[in-house]
């Protein structure tokens, strides 16, 4: 798609106040692919005044037609399918085909299941003497990060338009293309002006006037966990809802009863998709001690073979970061049995499909978020242990868990700390709750959890 040179505000692409641009740039061959206005304070507050002025509208039309507006949102998405892949794979860098199926596809089934949704979620209840009303929370400022940079748009954007709530959005500066096509398939899909808004541009600019901005009502932050704690904090002293979802560190527990070589198999394939940067990651994977040896050798065939078809990370920042990690782990005693530090190829902002053996749960590579292609192998001697291991980091936001039995897996992952367990390789439920326990945030995306963050109730007693 072509670039805009402008923000969608009050239902239009508008010039922002300053001249200053974000440039985009494709990780593969390190060229710039376009450029896009970052907003300034006084941009943001424009959007925001657009998305107030919209809300009462916005807020009393019926489910029913709003629902009517999501399943055309979702229709034209899936028309724009093919150009969608084609601007995440060039502004993130990811293999066209996992741009097809997850970068465009994911969106599509998500903003269907919030059509649906609002056609069908029960907005008024009885509760006794009561009548209960699920209202909109209000004026939404979303703020998304660039790993899948439309879902998260969607999985902001689409519940809060069925809940009745306008929006205005700041995306992650290094995906901001695909954020421009969403804006267009709103216009296309004919919302009202001002039910949605895009600034693009800063985090510590756009984002910071977004998410401190006093007129609105809720902040749905995706991000780190450092952006996402001052924004907790700016919106906790404003007295202000918030839904945070934050980093991770998953484990991946293999059960002695398991299929280790498809476990290790899957293991590692969901470490190695979008090039390690999957906040829900199984970044640690836990073996029994007595198949410890052969679990490294399958985790260090599997990862080989991902050398030639992973993409690149998003940015040189974010490669050296993750080079940076996996220099740590050497230096910390892990032993490296695929991959390494250095450049795969001479451009672009390549890593080595990474993994470590003989890593230790306190180490820096099993306890930080590296969010680059790059697998640590923990053992362990019992249930107990692996449980320990498994919750011992800040984070709790994914999981998996393998064994012979389901039942036995099940039993396994009923007693983790975290908010998404998959059971012998469970499949992606578009409309099951995900977020995170401890550090991996607050609140719960997708589904009808997901609409719930974006409601407020009013109770009338008769
Ligand atoms: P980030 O926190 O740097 O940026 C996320 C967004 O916040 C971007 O739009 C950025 O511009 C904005 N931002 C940055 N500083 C800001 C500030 N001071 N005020 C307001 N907004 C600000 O994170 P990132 O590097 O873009 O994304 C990677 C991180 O996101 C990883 O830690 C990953 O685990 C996490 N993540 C979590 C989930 C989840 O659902 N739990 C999903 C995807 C990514």
């Amino acid at each position: 798609m072509k670039p805009h040179d402008g923000l969608y505000l009050d239902g239009a692409w508008r010039p922002a106040s300053g001249p200053a641009v974000v440039d985009v740039v494709n990780p593969a061959d390190e060229q710039i692919i376009g450029r896009v206005p970052a907003a300034t304070a006084e941009d943001v507050d424009t959007a925001v005044r657009a998305a107030r002025a919209a809300l009462p509208g916005w807020a009393v039309t019926p489910p029913a037609e709003r629902a009517v507006r999501l399943a055309a949102l979702r229709d034209v998405l899936a028309a724009r399918k093919d150009e969608i892949a084609e601007t995440v794979t060039a502004e993130l860098g990811s293999p066209p085909a996992f741009s097809q199926a997850v970068h465009a596809g994911v969106p599509i089934a998500v903003a269907g299941s919030y059509a649906e949704l609002a056609a069908t979620y029960a907005f008024e209840e009885r509760v006794g003497n009561s009548l209960v009303l699920h209202e909109p929370a209000g004026v939404v400022g979303a703020i998304t990060p660039w790993n899948y940079p439309l879902h998260q748009i969607v999985a902001k954007a689409a519940p809060a338009l069925a809940a009745g709530c306008t929006v205005v959005l700041k995306p992650a500066e290094d995906t901001p293309l695909v954020a421009q096509l969403f804006a267009e398939a709103v216009h296309e899909a004919g919302f009202p002006a001002g039910v949605f808004n895009l600034v693009t541009g800063l985090g510590p600019v756009a984002g910071q006037a977004l998410a401190g901005h006093p007129d609105v009502d809720l902040v749905s932050f995706t991000g780190s966990t450092a952006v996402g704690r001052r924004i907790g904090a700016t919106a906790g002293g404003a007295v202000k809802r918030v839904a945070l979802e934050l980093g991770g560190k998953s484990a991946n527990v293999i059960l002695p009863s398991a299929d280790l070589a498809r476990a290790v198999a899957v293991g590692v394939a969901n470490v190695m998709s979008n090039s390690g940067q999957t906040c829900s990651a199984w970044t640690r994977m836990l073996v029994h001690s007595a198949q410890y040896d052969e679990a490294v050798a399958l985790a260090a065939a599997a990862a080989a073979k991902y050398a030639e078809r992973i993409g690149p990370v998003v940015s040189a920042r974010q490669r050296d970061r993750v080079r940076g990690y996996i220099e740590k782990g050497v230096a910390e005693g892990a032993r490296l049995v695929a991959g390494g530090p250095e450049a795969p190829r001479e451009r672009g902002y390549y890593v080595s499909p990474t993994v470590f053996a003989d890593v230790t749960p306190e180490m820096a590579i099993a306890q930080e978020e590296i969010f680059g292609p790059v697998l640590s192998v923990l053992r362990y001697t019992d249930e107990d242990d692996a449980l320990r291991i498994a919750d011992g980091t800040v984070y709790g936001l994914a999981g998996a868990v393998w064994a012979g039995d389901e039942a036995e897996a099940v039993a396994f992952a009923r007693r983790m700390a975290t908010g998404q367990v998959d059971i012998n390789g469970g499949r992606f439920n578009p409309l099951a709750p995900f977020g995170g326990y401890k550090q991996s945030g607050v609140g719960r995306e997708l589904g009808a959890h997901g609409l719930a963050e974006y409601l407020q109730t009013k109770s009338l007693q008769f």
